[in-house]
């Protein structure tokens, strides 16, 4: 069994890895000492054993965030938050999005994400896009406890990639009707993200613009 190229190759399937870089972590793992390597494990087993996605936003959380609470409800602290404004929905591509909106503190409503894959979707992943999960979740809110929930807004923040654009598109597509039936406003981000760019990598301040400019 070739180890090295074992292992290589599992890295080489991260997002943004390619076969050299792979090939580095794991001439880097042969030089750690045991420690640092049971270390690893434990941290990658936890990311299974204790993360969960919400089940409304999809957004990952610790479940020892809510020991004793109520984590039979499955939500992440974002959609238990009692002072979030549960009237508007920020769609997002994906969960390094959100964490770039949050990191504004501009924004306090509710999040979805959107894309099922590995990071930011690509053309071949369009059948993992939550479209109809994302449907359920504006018409129907109080399937997922949010009884007296009426969104009055939904922002589609994908990213100004070709990608992002079609997303927004087939999401508009799909809802267009019943939205003008619902009479739910849906914005889009102003300008300022420059073509081909994505909101992880915006900074603030930009982002911060692309919201209040919204329309
Ligand atoms: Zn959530």
């Amino acid at each position: 069994m070739d180890y090295i190229k074992n292992l290589s190759h599992l890295f080489s399937k991260f997002p943004t890895i390619g076969p050299r870089t792979a090939s580095r972590f794991v001439f880097y793992l042969i030089k750690q000492p045991k420690e640092s390597i049971d270390e690893l494990l434990r941290a990658i087993e936890q990311i299974k054993n204790k993360i969960q996605l919400c089940k409304f936003c999809f957004n990952p959380y610790s479940i020892d965030d809510f020991s004793g609470a109520k984590p039979e409800t499955a939500l992440c602290n974002i959609c238990q938050n009692p002072s979030r404004n549960k009237t508007v929905l920020c769609v997002v591509e994906k969960e390094a999005d959100l964490i770039s909106i949050e990191n504004t503190k501009k924004y306090n409503g509710l999040y979805f994400i959107l894309c099922n894959g590995a990071g930011a979707f690509k053309n071949e992943e369009i059948n993992n896009l939550r479209i109809n999960e994302l449907q359920e979740r504006i018409f129907n809110p109080q399937n997922f406890g949010f009884n007296k929930t009426i969104f009055s807004e939904i922002i589609i923040a994908t990213n100004p990639t070709l990608e992002g654009r079609a997303a927004s598109v087939l999401i508009l597509r799909a809802l267009l009707d019943k939205l003008k039936a619902s009479l739910i406003k849906v914005t889009h981000l102003a300008k300022g993200i420059p073509f081909g760019g994505e909101l992880e990598y915006a900074d603030e301040e930009t982002l911060e613009s692309a919201f209040e400019g919204r329309k």
